[in-house]
């Protein structure tokens, strides 16, 4: 279907610096377009009063995890992973995390995000979440191990099956090996090689404790970047999650090597993780975006929460209020995120043959009542309750609130179930 979306207020942007215009959109075989089709008919979207802005980009969850949503709540990072989350996650069976994963798909679509990276432990079920959603997804399947061809490689194996039969223009994948605590440097050699091999993204939990840094100082003699380094993980770039614990030099190799931090305020404050330097790291030039981690940690999968945290707490933590614009923010939430992706000037911004990946917020909306500045309210005010409509590859996938693409009340009773199996 093609769409003229009429009335807007268009979120647009010049040399990094956002501003709105009212303004037709039209979409055509899911690419955005100023001008009208040359032929053909296309569906009228009403959107006077509505701003329509490019869909929010969660650089790293774990879509599976909404069942432990308040499930290990106010305990240390080590009770929280090892003691609390871990041995249910091993009780997880697959069938079951295709519903907690289009519970995920529902509060991303309803908060406006319309595309995730994904780190999952289940074959297939995430890209069956985001194929059904309609979301934009990359997949990653969790890696673990010391050898690809040993430990490691029924996981494998798994990332490469689900690729072959899931892989579309909406959904990509990355090669995921978990954390330098869950692999060694060898396997992280090993999928290094086999990314570059096979043209795959690759993803990782980088630096999120002081304890791992630490442990990796105790067992390698290195920092994890070191180790990602020397491995060759960092090179023609990787998405990084996390790297709240740099030193100068880590973060040094991070830029020259040309790969993109994703930052987790939520995830790392309430794991007592600390807060990332994100404003230094910025200001040396590394590319940094937006991540939810999973709702186990965060507890939700908001963006726009998250967007509003990262700004706050970077001005708090470093007592200076003219660090992280909310221009800064939003464009880590959309063509940051396109960058790390490989897809600058096709995603996360609204221009002549972009993806049309879109959202369309309620300018009425009390939070953002009465419109003093559009652009730093998506930063300071909005909480994602104002997205009435949304849109990825040219799709609908909520039109005035009504999911078009998940049966909620299907996806409710089933996570119910499943939520009495595990924890009762
Ligand atoms: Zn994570």
């Amino acid at each position: 279907m093609n769409y003229l979306i009429k009335g807007g207020l268009v979120l647009l942007c010049d040399n990094g610096r956002y501003y709105t215009e009212e303004k037709d959109l039209y979409v055509t075989g899911g690419r955005l377009s100023f001008l009208p089709p040359k032929e053909g008919e296309y569906e009228i979207i009403y959107a006077a009063g509505q701003l329509v802005m490019p869909g929010l980009v969660n650089m790293h969850t774990h879509a599976y995890m909404s069942i432990f949503r308040n499930y290990a709540d106010d305990v240390s990072f080590d009770e929280w992973l090892f003691q609390r989350i871990m041995p249910v996650e091993d009780t997880l069976e697959r069938e079951d995390m295709l519903w907690t994963n289009l519970l995920s798909c529902i509060e991303m679509i309803q908060t406006g995000t319309t595309c995730f990276v994904d780190m999952h432990m289940f074959e297939g079920s995430s890209c069956q979440a985001a194929a059904e959603s309609g979301l934009r997804a990359v997949i990653g399947r969790g890696l673990v191990g010391s050898d690809l061809n040993g430990d490691g490689r029924e996981r494998l194996e798994q990332a490469l099956r689900e690729r072959e039969k899931y892989g579309s223009d909406m959904i990509s994948f990355a090669l995921a090996p978990h954390a330098i605590y869950s692999c060694n440097d060898n396997m992280y050699r090993q999928i290094s090689e086999l990314a570059a091999e096979l043209g795959l993204l690759k993803e990782t939990h980088l630096s999120e404790s002081i304890g791992e840094v630490e442990n990796a100082k105790g067992k390698y003699g290195r920092s994890p970047v070191e180790i990602m380094a020397d491995t060759g993980f960092l090179e023609g770039g990787a998405i990084l999650a996390h790297c709240v614990h740099l030193s100068d030099s880590d973060a040094e190799q991070i830029r020259r090597s040309g790969s993109t931090i994703v930052t987790n305020p939520a995830s790392n404050a309430k794991l007592g993780n600390g807060i990332a330097p994100v404003a230094k790291y910025l200001g040396m030039g590394i590319n940094v975006c937006i991540g939810t981690d999973g709702v186990s940690s965060n507890n939700t999968l908001n963006m726009f929460r998250e967007m509003a945290l990262l700004s706050l707490m970077q001005k708090g933590a470093s007592a200076d209020c003219t660090v992280l614009s909310a221009d800064q923010v939003i464009a880590m939430a959309t063509v940051n995120a396109a960058k790390a992706l490989g897809l600058e000037g096709r995603l996360g911004v609204i221009a002549e043959g972009a993806e049309a990946d879109l959202i369309f917020l309620d300018l009425n909306a009390s939070s953002l009542f009465p419109n003093n500045n559009v652009v730093s309210s998506l930063c300071y005010s909005a909480n994602g309750s104002e997205v009435v409509s949304v849109m990825a590859g040219g799709k609908l996938l909520m039109k005035n609130r009504e999911l078009l693409t998940i049966d909620r009340e299907r996806v409710y009773s089933e996570v119910r179930r499943i939520q009495k199996k595990y924890f009762s």
